[in-house]
């Protein structure tokens, strides 16, 4: 008899692999954009540090405030001192705040935190570990998910309601959420260096209400999100929607300074009716290390699309209980090793090379993960 795993993948499965094919086949441009930019994030880890100071200068002049955190704890309290005394707090999926557990963290000093992207917020729910980087609720079938929010939204949808009975259910509740937040926290899919822009990909429009509503707006994300350009960002946004099989995206956005406007006498003023403060956390936590490391910065290219896992078997039999979550799957056995310094997770790889086959930037993932193994067996 199949499990709720191996049902939720199953129907993963059947619902992703032939959508992205179909996706790449109409639109082979991409893997040209693919290949540039593995090309542009290489030549990006040859001067990692310049491009974190370039990238922070550049927020500055559109007038957001920028940082460099360190580790984790670093980052919590740049948002502790940010957020200051406002209560209400609204996140889009950010796999970095996931990182540093800023959802728990503000959530622990009495702040009303809730996550707006619906696998995101159904994890919220649950307490659970997301399941997939970009698709953190895919172990849970529809059936569980109707009964989760039956539980959590006072009956008003059940494991017999509709995908979209379910879907309006989460929209009304969060919709009071939005209107009410008071700092919106994204992460990014990419950061243009040249313009200090937050470049954020998404299909639910929660993203653009979590950006636009409250009047702050942190985005939280790794150093080697860091492109060259805002070019080069709308380039790895369209090769992560096509190898997420949400190609083309609902919605491109770019966060570049607080909200302004220049409509009186052109003489610009900030804030216009969007957010008044941005704020750009630029986290390191491991990345500078693996930067210098041969045999780890290649998994530094990864644009965290989360194609490796379908094609992976050691995955797809072990699900979200493989790698230090949110990163898992082959993607995640590199990243715990560069984020929570575990080479253990490295040694479940099996070297099927499925990953390589697939990853968009030609990282070869066995080879990173065969160097991760001898790593831990030389540190013993
Ligand atoms: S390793 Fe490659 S395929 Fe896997 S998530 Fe990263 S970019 Fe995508």
């Amino acid at each position: 008899m199949m499990g709720q795993w191996d049902v939720a993948i199953e129907r993963a499965l059947q619902n992703n692999i032939p959508r992205v094919e179909q996706i790449l086949s109409e639109n082979p441009y991409i893997l040209d954009l693919a290949r540039e930019i593995r090309e542009t994030k290489l030549a990006v880890l040859e001067h990692l540090d310049d491009y974190v100071q370039k990238t922070i200068r550049a927020v500055e002049r559109t007038g957001g405030r920028a940082y460099l955190a360190r580790d984790a704890e670093e980052a919590r309290k740049i948002v502790d001192d940010i957020i200051g005394e406002r209560k209400r707090v609204v996140f889009s999926k950010s796999n970095v705040a996931y990182e540093v557990g800023l959802r728990e963290h503000l959530v622990s000093r009495g702040l009303d935190a809730w996550e707006t992207d619906l696998g995101e917020y159904l994890i919220q729910l649950t307490g659970e570990p997301p399941a997939h980087i970009v698709f953190p609720a895919l172990h849970m079938p529809k059936e569980a998910v109707g009964d989760l929010l039956n539980r959590f939204l006072n009956g008003a949808v059940n494991s017999g309601s509709t995908h979209e009975e379910m879907v309006a259910a989460v929209r009304s509740f969060l919709m009071e959420k939005y209107m009410k937040a008071q700092v919106g926290i994204t992460g990014a899919n990419a950061v243009a260096a040249d313009t200090g822009s937050v470049a954020l990909l998404e299909n639910e429009g929660n993203i653009r209400m979590d950006t636009v509503v409250p009047e702050v707006h942190i985005a939280i994300t790794g150093i080697d999100k860091i492109v060259p350009t805002l070019h080069d960002a709308m380039k790895e946004l369209i090769v992560q929607a096509a190898y997420g099989g949400l190609y083309p995206p609902s919605y491109i956005n770019i966060s570049s300074g607080p909200s302004s406007t220049a409509d009186i006498e052109l003489k610009r003023v900030s804030p216009a009716t969007g957010p008044r403060e941005f704020h750009v956390i630029l986290l390191d936590n491991g990345r500078s290390m693996a930067n210098r490391d041969p045999g780890l910065r290649e998994a530094l290219l990864c644009i965290k699309c989360g194609r490796c896992y379908f094609s992976c078997p050691v995955y797809r039999v072990m699900g979200a209980s493989w790698g230090d979550p949110p990163y898992g799957g082959p993607m995640g056995a590199m990243w715990s090793a560069i984020i929570k310094g575990d080479y253990r997770q490295a040694n479940l790889c099996t070297h099927s090379g499925g990953c390589r086959d697939v990853c968009p930037v030609g990282i070869d993932i066995p080879r990173v993960l065969e160097y991760i193994k001898w790593r831990s067996v030389s540190h013993e």
